[in-house]
């Protein structure tokens, strides 16, 4: 007998319908003979409407009561399936995150796991007991609430699946697995038998939302095998593991991309070191992520700099800019908005120089204008204007081969 975490996300619990489906699918999973912890979500787009109501009230809500209010969606959730379950004949018995023991530290909104405290939930699961959990939520150890970050219950699963030795974690979603590229937008998208860790890694931080990016690292720390499936269409979904098979190995195998990108460049810095560290630590203070980063020494006359952001901060960043232009002494700043990032992304790229190369060469003959480049050792990203966006996911994922990447069925 086997212990399998099951989570399903926000679309999967949308109605009372979707609730008796979800409940459906974990009774198959129980009379398979494992023991079954489940982590649901909050209900279809009840987080949002959520933020949108303090919203109406506050500009600027304090991060507790945020956590106080957006963890009432999954209270929701938990309660409602193990009605459902109940009702279906199975003993079930839901927790909040803190009723189950998740121990976080004490960041309001975006907290990290520290610890999970699991005899309760062992002892339940030896009583036969289906156990179900809110996720995206915890406790500090002074008993505040708080929240693991938009998208977090993927997280939850991961580290309860890692806390129990849990032999899988199957993550159900409302599409049938991981894609070499989003299928909503690219209709050649295929889906994927697998992908190790680290494409993954780099695939969820670069846009593909498909999992949560710290549910991914955390799965590859504690090595928990990970599945993405459909809790509506039955079919095997893509197995996230830390080896991909050689057969399978595509040099590239996937395309990630992100609009509502801004291009900020600091024109004419005096050329020191201590202003690139006053730039970056006063973006950080201020908790404004910033992503590629490029600099250009003009001879003469110090440098320019050039990074790129979200778009929603750009306001932000601008005002914090301005706020030290005297202690740095730069001549002017300059803004890019409508910018997208589209990257390549495949394990196999370690063993196989060239593929920058290539990943140019079809943008390039695609009158595709690269604006920013980053790359890491399974990565490589390309800044350009949001309108030629897909158009390079298009040219990439063709050029790639992945549109012909082998079906399942192929190789499996
Ligand atoms: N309900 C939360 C959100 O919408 C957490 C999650 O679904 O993973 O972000
Ligand atoms: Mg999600």
């Amino acid at each position: 007998m086997g212990l399998i975490v099951q989570k399903f996300g926000g679309t999967s619990v949308g109605s009372i319908e979707r609730i008796l489906n979800v409940a459906d699918r974990v009774i198959e999973e129980k009379n398979r003979g494992n023991g079954v912890v489940v982590v649901v979500s909050a209900m279809g787009k009840t987080t949002d409407h959520l933020v949108s109501m303090a919203k109406e009230i506050s500009k600027n809500p304090s991060k507790r009561e945020m956590d106080m209010l957006l963890t009432t969606g999954e209270q929701t959730t938990i309660a409602l399936l193990s009605i459902a379950l109940q009702e279906k004949g199975y003993e079930a018995i839901s927790y909040t995150g803190w009723q189950a023991g998740i121990i976080t530290e004490s960041v309001h909104s975006s907290a990290r796991i520290m610890d999970i405290e699991t005899e309760k939930i062992k002892k339940n699961l030896n009583e036969e007991k289906i156990v179900i959990v809110a996720g995206f939520q915890g406790v500090t150890i002074d008993g505040e609430i708080t929240t693991l970050g938009r998208g977090g219950s993927d997280t939850t699963a991961v580290a309860l699946a890692a806390a129990l030795k849990a032999d899988k974690c199957d993550i159900y979603t409302d599409v049938t697995g991981v894609f070499t590229t989003d299928p909503r937008f690219i209709k050649d998208a295929r889906k994927l038998a697998s992908v190790s860790y680290d494409e993954m890694l780099e695939l969820a931080n670069l846009g593909a939302g498909v999992l949560h990016p710290r549910a991914v690292e955390y799965a590859k720390n504690y090595q928990v095998p990970l599945e993405v499936r459909s809790s509506l269409v039955r079919e095997s979904g893509t197995i996230i593991e830390e080896e991909v098979s050689v057969e399978q190995n595509l040099v590239v195998r996937g395309v990630a991309f992100e609009d509502e990108i801004t291009r900020v460049s600091v024109i004419g810095l005096p050329n020191s070191l201590k202003s690139l560290s006053t730039i970056f630590t006063t973006l950080a203070t201020n908790r404004i992520n910033v992503d590629i980063i490029i600099q250009s020494t003009i001879e003469g006359n110090g440098a320019n700099l050039s990074f790129s952001i979200k778009s929603s901060d750009l306001e932000e960043t601008l005002s914090v800019l301005s706020a030290v232009k005297e202690t740095l002494g730069y001549e002017r700043i300059e803004s890019e908005q409508e910018l997208a990032k589209v990257s390549i992304v495949g394990s196999g790229m370690i063993s196989n120089p060239g593929v920058a190369a290539e990943m140019f060469e079809v943008l390039a003959s695609n009158n595709i204008e690269v604006k920013m480049v980053s790359t890491s050792e399974i990565k490589v990203s390309a800044v350009v204007s949001e309108k030629q966006m897909i158009p390079a996911v298009n040219s990439l994922h063709r050029a790639f081969q992945l549109s012909e990447a082998l079906l399942l069925s192929e190789y499996r």
